[in-house]
Order: C-alpha cells, then structure tokens, then sequence
C-alpha cells in the first residue's frame, strides 16, 4: 500500500510516539501517512517536524479526527489536508480540549462516588495532548485497583458504566462544515455497516458537505466492503482509509496491506486541488 490516512499517536489515544509511528510507516513501505489524532494537531506536527529534519521518504499529511453525534447518533469525521493555522477550528480545538479536561474531572467525580480515589494532576501526567479515558485508565493501573487498560474500561470506564458521562462530542454539521471551510476533505471514517439506517444518514451528511467516506479500514477485516464502495458511488464520495492504528487493538496495525494504493491517494489529492 501507499498511503494510510487514519492514525492515532500518543497525542490521544493512540500508545506510540510520532516518531515511532513514522518509522513503522517506513518499514510498511507507505509513502503517505496522516496522523489522525482526536481534537488535537500536536502530534501531526511533531511528525511532520521529523520528516522535514530528517529528510525522510515519508509525507505527513495534516489531519484530524472529531467524534460527532448528530439526533444521538455518534458518528466519526476525518479532516484531511486541514490548515493547522486557521483561527476558527484552533478555537474549536481549544473548546474540545477544555471540554475534554471537563469530563475527566467528572468522571473522576463519579468513580470517587465507587470509593476510587484519583487526583487530575496524577492522570495528567499520563496524557501528552488530548486527555481521555484511557489515560483514567493508565492512572487505575498505576495505583492497583485493576492490572491493565482492559480491565479498567471493563470494570469502571466503559460507555454503559458511566452513564453518559464521556470525552466531548462535536455537532456533525458543524465538523463537516469547519473541516470544508479551511479547505479540508470531511471524511467519514469507518462506517458501521450494523447500522441499518446507515444510507440515510450518509445521505443527510452528504447534504451536510461531507465529501468522502473511508472504503477501507482494518475494521472490516482485510476485505474492503462492498456496500461501503457502492454507498460511495451511489453518494459521489471520494474513497479514503486507513488504519486506525492505535497501538492495542488485535489486528489492527499499520502495515503493507492496510490502506490506500497509490492511485487511490492521488484521487483525493486530486479532489483537494479542485477545493484549492
Ligand atoms: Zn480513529
């Protein structure tokens, strides 16, 4: 493969460094990489530094990942080829990321209340960028009550055990929307085919300005979806994908076989010169 255009660093979610994922990305062979990571550039940048210091085979394309909800449903949305510097979503980061701070000290309320004692400062420490439940999940290891990150989320932080209590989501219209106007490409990363009302919605997002949808991702197994291809055709959708690597999912890893092919890539990069 060529390029892989959903990836997570230890900026968010993601347990490896940039400079790590930059170097299991060479060793992939791929030539394109963006490094998605959820409300924040920090780790894009890093990566980005790297490659131009070092001069190395490997573009770093610009990117980010918003969680959305739109009527309740969550939905996740890939920006592409953003400009890092535009004023209006920094400032949409910059609430994210204070939302983010927000739902930790909650959720750190609510576990105190199941005599879990964690201070914010102590899980701080374990977040480089944007902070999450995993890093909660980090400081739960840290101080005994559970073994590993699993079993933290299975016993305290999962979506079920707390009560909807969880990191900020951002309205769909509204990342579609900014991702557009700083002459990005909105994507739709992984959609869940489980979802029955799934051409309706993509139908609504296409309304909205979403301009693609990822075809292929390691979530649907090695195979790309067939129904996932013929939703992009029936939408006039540019095809995108990527790993969604973060570092701990069983079978989710960048390598040769995750991806986009080379003429795919330049297919979006040819839609991104028609928005320029
Ligand atoms: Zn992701």
């Amino acid at each position: 493969m060529f390029a892989d255009l959903h990836i997570h660093t230890n900026f968010s979610d993601g347990i490896y460094s940039p400079k790590e994922i930059i170097n299991q990305a060479i060793i992939s062979g791929l030539k394109k990489i963006s490094i998605t990571d959820h409300d924040i550039f920090l780790g894009n940048i890093e990566a980005q530094k790297i490659t131009t210091k070092n001069k190395l085979d490997i573009e770093i394309i610009s990117g980010v990942e918003f969680s959305c909800f739109n009527k309740s449903t969550e939905f996740h949305i890939i920006g592409l080829f953003i400009d890092f510097n535009d004023s209006i979503i920094n400032s949409i980061i910059e609430d994210m990321q204070n939302k983010r701070i927000e739902s930790i000290k909650t959720i750190i309320e609510h576990l105190r209340k199941q005599n879990i004692h964690l201070k914010y400062n102590d899980i701080l420490l374990h977040a480089k960028g944007s902070i999450g439940r995993p890093h909660i999940g980090k400081e739960l290891v840290n101080k005994g009550y559970v073994k590993n990150i699993n079993e933290a989320f299975n016993k305290y932080l999962s979506n079920n055990l707390l009560e909807g209590i969880r990191e900020p989501r951002l309205h769909l219209e509204k990342a579609i929307n900014v991702i557009n106007n700083v002459g990005g490409i909105s994507i739709l990363a992984h959609p869940d085919l489980s979802n029955k009302k799934l051409f309706d919605h993509i139908k609504e997002m296409k309304q909205m300005g979403l301009q693609g949808i990822e075809i292929s991702s390691p979530r649907y197994g090695l195979f790309r979806q067939k129904e996932i291809i013929e939703l992009s055709k029936t939408f006039k959708l540019i095809q995108s994908g990527g790993s969604d690597f973060h570092g701990f999912h069983k079978g989710i890893d960048i390598s040769k076989t995750n991806g986009l092919t080379k003429e795919e890539y330049y297919r979006i990069l040819s839609h991104k010169k028609i928005n320029d």
